[in-house]
């Protein structure tokens, strides 16, 4: 079956029948009651539009885009440019002949998929590389861990380099705005607004100043991986706990996230290194603010919870937009 987002549903429907989003919202909760209990949102919402005669997929002429590949489909064709070739893993299968399976990255301006290929397909594998166009014919999308996947098999072709394609400038997909109560271990670019409500001691940590690794106690100084001995430069970050009203999580913010959530220039972070005050007023500073961060969710293995990692910074969002946007997710 194919899964359509609630809000691509919503968006459908509004486009076919000139109706409003809040009369869409409200025929949806009333179908939610009148079925309570049987039935999803997205299985309301699909009724809602069986009910006005709309049509909410249809195989559309034209170019497939990344950003509307959904999972279920079939036959699936795009032409795409490869970002990232994985190695290829060997593992046996149950009856224990040996299996392969590997995977790329790969997107259009609209967003990036991963591709997934078995066994004797791991042989294209050989002939990618960033950049490559590739065009899939009859490939099939699957969910893995809340993520879509292209599956390549014996009945997909995968065409190098087609004829006259071009792909322009590799899009990142918008970030998925959620509610803190809602976020899961596998999220990656989601969005959340919040308020700092705790703020932990800044920590500054030593990297070597050539690569910005991480640079290791050794002997009486530092060592790089790469650079040997090194005279170390600081890296910093800040923990912080957000709360949205439905729950809190711990967000961690490093180096440039750090510095534009609090709204400092590099120079000054390094100067409050050594300085307890400015550092209290670094803390100080961010209680209370309201923030919108981009990133994803790590699991915290030894306290078993998550955390966000943030990716973007919007240390200064208009809170009406905001509460707007947390609104329309509670339908
Ligand atoms: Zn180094």
């Amino acid at each position: 079956m194919l899964q359509i987002p609630l809000d691509q549903i919503i968006e459908k429907i509004k486009e076919k029948s000139g109706l409003s989003e809040q009369d869409i919202k409200k025929k949806i909760d009333d179908k939610l009651k009148q079925l309570s209990g049987l039935i999803s949102k997205e299985g309301a919402a699909h009724i809602i539009a069986n009910e006005l005669g709309i049509k909410l997929f249809e195989q559309t002429s034209g170019k497939l885009q990344v950003k509307n590949i959904l999972a279920g489909m079939r036959d699936v064709e795009a032409t795409v440019k490869v970002t990232n070739v994985f190695p290829i893993t060997e593992f046996s299968r149950k009856d224990g002949t040996p299996g392969k399976v590997g995977s790329f990255i790969a997107g259009d301006e609209t967003g990036t998929i991963r591709f997934v290929l078995w066994n004797e397909q791991t042989n294209l594998l050989d002939q990618l590389a960033p950049n490559t166009i590739i065009k899939i014919v009859g490939g099939y999308v699957k969910e893995n861990q809340g993520r879509k996947e292209i599956h390549v098999n014996d009945r997909s072709k995968l065409l190098i380099n087609p004829e006259g394609e071009t792909i322009g400038d590799i899009g990142k997909p918008e970030a998925q705005r959620k509610k803190i109560k809602d976020l899961a271990e596998t999220d990656s670019n989601v969005e959340i607004f919040g308020t700092v409500v705790q703020a932990f001691d800044p920590r500054y940590y030593e990297v070597c100043p050539q690569c910005n690794k991480r640079a290791r106690p050794k002997d009486s100084g530092y060592a790089c991986d790469q650079h040997g001995m090194v005279t170390p430069a600081y890296a910093y970050l800040i923990n912080c706990v957000l709360d949205d009203g439905t729950e809190t999580i711990r967000a961690v913010f490093f180096r440039n996230q750090m510095e534009h959530l609090t709204q400092k220039t590099q120079e000054q972070l390094q100067q409050a290194k050594d300085s307890p005050e400015q550092l209290e007023q670094i803390k100080s500073d961010l209680l209370g603010s309201q923030v919108k961060v981009t990133g994803r969710v790590s699991k915290n293995e030894m306290f078993d919870r998550m955390e966000f990692v943030a990716q973007t910074v919007d240390p200064k969002p208009n809170p009406k937009d905001e509460i707007g946007k947390l609104q329309d997710l509670e339908l």
